[in-house]
């Protein structure tokens, strides 16, 4: 009889570079393939979400010919079942990073099943680049440069010949939520995944270092929710980058997302907990009315509602306006990063946790490299700075079509601006600037925390 081995799927949905896949294959003749549809996710999960994730199996699913097992139910239960099932000497699957995953593999490890893992959905796994003195880094600057002096390994090939064990109807249950949830969402799977990459280096990628923070034009790869369901590994990625600007920029962003998962890896608290203990001492506002306009795109400021419709409709925003809505809510709003975090993560199709809040804590001025000055984003300068023809602003919001790119950043200051039903400013940016700097006076002259 020939020897079978389980390979579970979680974020690192591809055959290509995937050396987990590769030492299931080394070890058995054939391959369970599996995704777990853990009840967890489909709770979790907006509508954009679960029909990017629907997608995103399918088109692996296609990828081995109609073999991929998808079974709902607690990972326990459904690990322990398929293993008998099949008569598996072993469950082969990458090693998770994210607390979530970490808590699962606690789990699975007290009930008693065995996982065999291998690498990361990271170029180098978090945890490994350490300061001389055998600390993590707290500062992004030194981590990159230790990061990039580590390097890492030559991406690897798909398997050759996979034999892959063909379900019964009943464990190929692929959930249709791409059709049924009506959403638009960009196309997902490895094969898009590379042909996104490979269109954006040949297209935008040398112009990348200025591009970047134009939201109204194509000027970022949208690899992201490729990346966080690990449908290309960041190593195949980095291998094709070479030493112009714009690619070194584009380096710079992917070493983000590895600072970041490392930071998470050394404080887990952070995911939900400041990352400066101090900022919990400050004193914030209840989401009220405010917060509900804000998650909305009523605010009054185009260039804040654009981007806050854009995540509404599309499922991700741009980095530059990911900063700006995350420091109108902090700085202007005085709400908790948390309740913004919360809202992204529920929408995004690329949420993770890890560059998610500490994206926005280090924009609310809690998180790591804080800057020697509290920087408040001026919402009406970002757009005049960064969108000045409105551009993204008209795309999002039909009320501001009719006007010019010098009216659109402050529409309630012409006579027409309003006319077409778009809301007054529902604060004043030059008093809650102040505001927020009198409250972050009041912490700085508290006793410091110690970090946890
Ligand atoms: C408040 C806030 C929340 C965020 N939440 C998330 C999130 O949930 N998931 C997520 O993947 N990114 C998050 N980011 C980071 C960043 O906005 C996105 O990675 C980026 O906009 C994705 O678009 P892109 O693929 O076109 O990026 P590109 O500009 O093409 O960059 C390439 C890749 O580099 C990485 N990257 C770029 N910028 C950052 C950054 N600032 N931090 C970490 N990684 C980065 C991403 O993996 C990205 O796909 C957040 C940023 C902020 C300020």
């Amino acid at each position: 009889m020939s020897k079978r081995a389980i390979f579970w799927f979680r974020r690192d949905l591809r055959l290509s570079d995937n050396p987990a896949l590769l030492a299931a294959f080394d070890e058995a003749d054939e391959v369970v393939p599996l995704f777990i549809m853990d009840d967890e996710i489909a709770k979790r999960a907006g509508a954009h979400r679960r029909a990017y994730l629907a997608a995103s199996l399918k088109a692996l699913d296609t990828s081995m010919n109609g073999a991929l097992h998808v079974l709902s139910g607690d990972p326990v239960e459904v690990l322990t079942r398929l293993k008998k099932k099949y008569g598996a000497t072993s469950i082969h699957c990458a090693f998770p990073f994210a607390p979530y995953g970490n808590e699962l593999d606690e789990r699975l490890k007290k009930a008693g099943i065995e996982l065999t893992q291998l690498g990361s959905g990271y170029a180098v796994a978090p945890g490994r680049v350490l300061k001389d003195d055998g600390t993590p880094y707290r500062v992004y600057t030194p981590f990159y440069r230790a990061w990039s002096a580590h390097g890492w390994r030559k991406p690897v090939s798909a398997p050759k010949d996979p034999k892959w064990v063909v379900p019964t109807k009943a464990d190929h249950k692929l959930p249709d939520w791409d059709k049924s949830e009506k959403v638009e969402v960009q196309e997902a799977g490895e094969v898009a995944a590379l042909k996104r990459y490979k269109d954006f280096i040949k297209r935008a990628s040398d112009d990348y270092g200025d591009a970047r923070n134009i939201p109204g034009i194509e000027g970022t790869s949208r690899m992201s929710p490729h990346l966080r369901w690990g449908e290309i590994h960041p190593r195949t990625m980095l291998n094709v980058l070479g030493q112009n600007k714009g690619h070194e920029v584009y380096r710079k962003e992917i070493a983000w997302r590895e600072f970041y998962a490392d930071v998470l890896h050394n404080n887990p608290h952070t995911s939900r907990d400041y990352y400066d203990a101090k900022f919990k001492k400050m004193r914030y506002d209840k989401p009220g009315k405010k917060f509900e306009a804000w998650c909305e795109g009523r605010t009054g400021f185009p260039f804040v509602d654009a981007a806050m419709r854009q995540l509404v409709k599309e499922g991700w925003m741009h980095n530059r306006t990911r900063m700006v809505v995350a420091s109108f809510l902090v700085k202007d709003l005085h709400i908790e990063w948390q309740h913004g975090a919360n809202f992204f993560m529920k929408y995004l199709i690329d949420n993770d946790v890890a560059s998610n809040s500490h994206g926005w804590q280090w924009t609310a001025g809690c998180g790591t490299d804080a800057s020697p000055y509290y920087r408040v984003f001026n919402p009406i300068e970002q757009g005049r700075r960064f969108d000045p023809d409105g551009v993204y602003i008209k795309r999002y919001i039909p009320e501001l079509a009719h006007l010019s790119g010098d009216d659109i950043h402050e529409p309630w200051t012409v006579i027409d601006g309003l006319s077409k039903g778009y809301p007054e400013p529902i604060v004043d940016h030059a008093k809650e600037r102040l505001e927020s700097l009198a409250r972050l006076e009041e912490i700085k002259a508290a006793k410091p925390i110690k970090p946890n």
